[in-house]
């Protein structure tokens, strides 16, 4: 017996045993070998001018043999000599199919051969099911078959053997079962069925198998309980052509829709499919979904993003997330695409051409999205319902990186319309010496339309949008403005900057002191405000942080970062309720205070704050009533 050159037994044991996550894999690379070895001689066919050998004529066997716990795995591709048997088989990490790819180049046409395999540990996985390996194989022109055995790492072993016609056969000889692995099942006609179609499905010749099959039986029969007469009966189980690789003219919408349900476990048809090839630096095909509703986990940590990742038809892996940005996290998919891999087919180098892909996939993504938004609104705003939080989010996280890729998707519903407006929409409405874009924050848009300060911007015709959602104002932070026009909360101390200072501000100095001294640390400053029409008091804020910002900062898991915004108490100069402020002062100044707390909390409680006494609030006003 000879040993296994340049490898020790332990890094065969290492890779049988850590290289691959799932041994069911094993199907899979030895059916995508059969799939090159055909490749290999239909290529050199057609180089050599070989006479009568088309594409047709190459099958894929699957044969199970229960009884001799063997499964045989067979092709009538280009097979090896029994040079070759030592040299690709003896050698681990030696692969022919590279050296086969590097001699002829990477032709491009139609009718190329795709060899999938570049790196020669793909062939071994098969002792993850198997404890001895047979390959019998004879080259296409020889006379000569030989056979490779192997019982795994202590070496192998090639003689002479028979075998009609040319190409290899792989018998596997099935471990026995144990408590935790049921090796047996690889012999089962679903199982085998199953794991070609997960895995293989596409490689583009026929794999057969003699399925078992049942005779009809006539009515007596049944009636009498006679068991059913089986026969077997050829079937290819694999559909070769992948849909993602036809013209998209060959498909139907219906069928893009089916194909969605049967890969993506949904039972809705997705909102929309986008189908795009691109050819140059990296050239790979994409078929990429919307779901119509958000999956049941979506935002949750147990949310797994990522796209079916294939090569040449062949899948890799069944998650990369690598190739799909976290904004657009809810699109499921696949790529197919000539990628360089690394030594583990389910371990894909993070390199060059995965960031490409993703980055590629992130324009196209955006464009399809930015024409349904202007094609079907409604279609549009019903995926926004869904998915726009994701949106913002993706805002909020990227820093601003994410700026020209998102600003366009996000919308925020109008208080003046009650519909979703893009801020392209907004601007647009806007005249030119306007500076600002209103938001209102608040769960609704009447809870917005009805914030003390929304009145006097409504009435001069401008709108406001309504930020629901946490992440709102975090999210437009990151952009700034847009097109040079400034985000400004209704709430803030300078939403009427530019109009002139209320004169009382100077005039009743003292009592506005005095109102201020009452409330301490509450807040930062008291003031006449212009921001306000015909209600009587309201709380905005000074600097970074504003009053939504310090809820959604005080309501995090570990009670926030205590960070407070710097509140002021905005006073309409022009309600009673300052005539009566003025009076009390002069009459008893320190009888403010109490006027002070009042007007506070409700100010508080119109912007949407708690009160943080309600009994002892309510206890002066109903005070202030009785009397
Ligand atoms: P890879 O396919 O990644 O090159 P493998 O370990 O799967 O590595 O296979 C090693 C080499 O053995 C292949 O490159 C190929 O040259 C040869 N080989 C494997 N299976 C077959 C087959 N069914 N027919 C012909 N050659 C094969």
């Amino acid at each position: 017996m000879k040993s296994f050159k340049t490898q020790s037994k332990r890094v065969l044991e290492l890779m049988i045993n850590s290289i691959y996550t799932h041994r069911e894999i094993f199907l899979r690379e030895l059916l995508s070998n059969c799939s090159d070895a055909c490749d290999k001689l239909y290529f050199k066919g057609l180089k050599e001018g070989l006479s009568g050998l088309t594409r047709s004529d190459f099958k894929i066997r699957i044969t199970a043999d229960k009884e001799n716990r063997t499964l045989t795995v067979s092709d009538n591709g280009i097979g090896m000599t029994a040079e070759e048997l030592e040299h690709n088989l003896g050698t681990i990490a030696e692969s022919g199919s590279y050296a086969f790819k590097n001699q002829n180049g990477n032709a491009k046409t139609e009718d190329d051969v795709n060899v999938i395999g570049q790196f020669g540990v793909g062939f071994y996985s098969a002792f993850m099911v198997a404890d001895k390996v047979e390959v019998y194989s004879k080259a296409f022109g020889s006379e000569e078959a030989n056979v490779w055995t192997s019982s795994g790492a202590e070496g192998y072993e090639i003689k002479k053997a028979e075998k009609d016609g040319y190409g290899t056969d792989i018998v596997l000889h099935i471990k026995a079962d144990s408590d935790d692995e049921k090796y047996s099942e690889f012999l089962e006609e679903y199982e085998i069925k199953n794991l070609v179609k997960k895995y293989s499905d596409y490689i583009r010749y026929p794999i057969v198998m003699a399925v078992t099959k049942y005779k009809e039986q006539s009515e007596e029969d049944r009636k009498e309980g006679k068991p059913m007469e089986s026969y077997k009966e050829d079937q290819t189980l694999n559909s070769m052509t992948p849909l993602w690789k036809k013209n998209k003219s060959e498909i139907t919408e219906e069928e893009y829709n089916q194909f969605y349900k049967d890969n993506f476990y949904d039972y809705k048809d997705p909102v929309m499919h986008i189908h795009t090839s691109t050819e140059g630096t990296v050239s790979y095909k994409a078929l990429l979904y919307i779901p119509s509703e958000v999956p049941y986990n979506y935002y949750t940590k147990n949310y797994e993003k990522g796209l079916k990742l294939y090569t040449d038809g062949v899948l890799i892996t069944d998650k990369c997330a690598d190739v799909i940005p976290d904004c657009f996290s809810f699109v499921k998919g696949l790529i197919d695409s000539e990628l360089t891999l690394n030594i583990s087919r389910e371990t894909i180098q993070h390199d060059r051409q995965l960031k490409l892909i993703e980055s590629n996939i992130e324009k196209k993504i955006k464009s399809e999205l930015l024409d349904m938004q202007k094609n079907d609104r409604e279609k549009y705003d019903g995926f926004y319902k869904n998915f726009g939080l994701q949106l913002k989010y993706g805002l909020y996280s990227g820093w601003g990186m994410n700026k020209d890729l998102l600003q366009d998707l996000i919308m925020f519903k109008s208080v003046k319309s009650g519909k979703y407006v893009t801020l392209k929409e907004y601007v647009t409405g806007l005249g030119e010496d306007d500076k600002y874009i209103y938001y209102g924050t608040g769960r609704t848009e009447t809870a917005v339309k009805s914030l003390p300060q929304s009145e006097k911007i409504l009435e001069s015709g401008k709108d406001i949008l309504v930020f629901s959602d946490d992440v709102d104002e975090f999210a437009v932070r990151m952009l700034g403005d847009y097109e040079g026009k400034q985000f400004k909360n209704v709430m803030s101390e300078d939403v009427s900057a530019g109009s002139e200072e209320d004169k009382r501000n100077e005039d009743d100095k003292e009592m506005l002191a005095a109102v201020k001294e009452a409330l301490g640390e509450k807040i930062s400053k008291v003031k006449v405000s212009t921001a306000l029409k015909t209600h009587a008091v309201a709380l905005s804020s000074e600097g970074d942080v504003s009053l939504e910002m310090e809820k959604v900062l005080s309501a995090m898991p570990n009670g926030g970062t205590g960070v407070k915004a710097n509140k002021v108490l905005e006073i309409n100069g022009e309600h009673p309720v300052y005539g009566k402020l003025k009076e009390v002062f002069a009459a008893d100044k320190d009888k403010i205070a109490d006027y002070a707390e009042i007007l506070y909390s409700l100010a508080r409680l119109t912007s949407g704050l708690e009160v943080e006494d309600p009994t002892a609030i309510s206890d002066k006003i109903i005070d202030l009533i009785s009397k």
